[in-house]
Formats: structure tokens, C-alpha cells, sequence
């Protein structure tokens, strides 16, 4: 599933079609199951005709471009949301089949929202609802970017386990399966830990971890592994998975103390850790 390393290598590469303008919106026919978009296809695609692509950012695991019919309109965002299997792409797709949009503009090749299970979101937004969606409310601060300050306030009185916490949109936006558990090894923090007992420190030392392996994965072009289908903007897989520390290596040695693995299932989804090397408090 792509957290935010993969969706920000996709906003990286399709940022070339900032400034363009869309010549035309296709929706092709499937058998596949149909994925949720919202206005209906042929309204979207009667709002989006000529309209230009002003940005190309990311909102923790959504790729948002923002749209400009006319300067008499305020601009609207064209937020797609790859969940399992969505992949934006600027190059020809994996498979024809799975292809759910077609932006076409001045470049040589079209901007592609290809989605192999068809549960990626495509919807566009005017400015007041995708203010009211995504405000503060809703979505926790960027990942790239917490502190321990900010994530000590938002959790020292929480009793959740810190794993299934960090997975919270509220409370940070971008983090997934993955990351959550390459973070805590990193942090040296134990996945059961109740947020409350963390100390302020280890605050600190999760809010670092967060950013480093972030951006380190962000380099390496985020995560392709076993069945999951994520690739670049132009159709490669990406290289963190080699450097996985725990996540997938269930009963494999820890790199640091040799001990197995371990692997724990916290609000239905699996988490790994090395119990010697993670601290619970
Ligand atoms: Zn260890």
C-alpha cells in the first residue's frame, strides 16, 4: 500500500505536468471492478477540460493537483488517493486492463491513474469542501515534519499501543504499515507500548526516527514488495524493501543483536520488531 515515501516518488514524478493544460479527460471502459469517483466521469471530465494543472503536491498518502478553469474561478484540486494498488504514471502502465483515467495535456505522454484491485480514489474538490476535508480535524501533521513536541501532546495521554497511534491520520499524516514499524526499531521503541508510558525522550527519538527513514526511503524511491504492485511514476520498483530492517523479516536475526524477529498482529494488522533491541515501557 503506498504510505507517503511512494506517494511522494509519484508526486515527484509526474510534477512535470505543473503548468499544463488539459486537452482532454478519458475514462476508458474495463471489466474490472470500477473505482470510486466523484463528480460522475463525465462531469469531471467537463470541468477539467482546459483547465490547468497549477501544483502537484502531496497531502500525507494522496496526490493532490491543483486546477484552474479560468481566472474568473477559484482553483479546485483533483485529489487521487492510491490506497492498495493506485499508481499515477507518466509512462505506459504495467497492464492496459487496470487503467481507470487518462489526463492528456501538451506532453508527449498522458498522466495515467492506473489501479490493479480498483480501490484508489479519484474525486475532485472545490476549494471550501477540500479545505473542510482536509482540514486540521481531519489529518494530523506531516509526517516529514512532526516533532516530539507535537506528537508527545497528541499522545502522552492515549493509552493505545504507539504502533497502531502512529498509523492514526489524525494524528500523522503519511505513515503506514511499513514505516510504522521500520520507525519504532529505529526509535528503539517497543510496538506495544502504551502511549502513555513513553517517556518525552523517546518522543523525541520516534519524531527523528520518522524523519530519517522517511526521507531515506523517499531517496531509495519507497517500497516494492512481494505481491504489492507499487511502482514510479515511470514504471520501475522502488529500492527501500532491501533495507528493510523488520518489516516482512518475521524469524529472521536482527542486524544489531542477532535475536529473531518477531511478528504481532495490533488492530488487525501485522507488526514487526526485535524484542531485545526495542525498549517497552
Ligand atoms: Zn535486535
Amino acid at each position: 500500500m503506498p504510505e507517503l515515501p511512494e506517494v511522494e516518488t509519484m508526486c515527484r514524478g509526474i510534477a512535470c505536468f505543473r503548468g499544463e493544460s488539459i486537452t482532454n479527460t478519458h475514462f476508458p471502459r474495463h471489466t474490472r471492478r470500477p473505482s470510486p469517483i466523484q463528480p460522475r466521469p463525465k462531469i469531471m471530465a467537463a470541468k477539467l477540460q482546459r483547465a490547468r494543472i497549477m501544483d502537484v503536491t502531496r497531502l500525507g498518502k494522496r496526490a493532490v493537483l491543483r486546477i484552474r478553469q479560468n481566472e474568473h474561478h477559484m482553483d479546485s484540486f483533483l485529489v487521487f488517493e492510491p490506497r492498495m494498488t493506485g499508481l499515477l504514471l507518466r509512462v505506459s502502465p504495467p497492464t492496459s486492463e487496470h487503467v481507470r483515467l487518462i489526463v492528456t495535456t501538451g506532453r508527449k505522454q498522458p498522466l495515467i491513474f492506473w489501479d490493479r484491485r480498483g480501490l484508489g480514489t479519484i474525486t475532485l474538490f472545490n476549494k471550501s469542501t477540500f479545505e473542510s476535508r482536509f482540514g486540521s480535524h481531519a489529518l494530523g501533521p506531516d509526517a516529514l515534519t512532526i516533532t516530539g513536541l507535537t506528537l508527545h501532546a497528541k499522545l502522552h495521554s492515549s493509552r493505545r499501543h504507539i504502533k497502531v497511534a502512529l498509523l492514526d491520520q489524525k494524528i500523522l499524516a503519511g505513515v503506514g504499515n511499513i514505516y510504522a514499524s521500520e520507525i519504532l526499531y529505529d526509535a528503539k521503541v517497543d510496538p506495544r507500548t502504551r502511549c502513555h508510558r513513553l517517556t518525552r525522550a523517546a518522543y523525541d527519538r520516534l519524531a527523528t526516527a520518522c524523519s530519517r527513514i522517511l526521507h531515506h526511503a523517499i531517496k531509495m524511491e519507497g517500497s516494492s514488495i512481494g505481491d504489492e504492485t507499487y511502482r514510479t511514476a515511470d514504471n520501475r520498483p522502488g529500492r527501500y524493501q532491501r533495507l528493510h530492517k523488520v518489516y516482512g523479516r518475521s524469524k529472521n536475526e536482527c542486524f544489531q543483536c542477532k535475536t529473531s524477529i518477531q511478528r504481532v498482529v495490533q488492530s488487525q494488522r501485522s507488526t514487526f520488531f526485535c524484542p531485545v533491541c526495542q525498549q517497552r515501557y
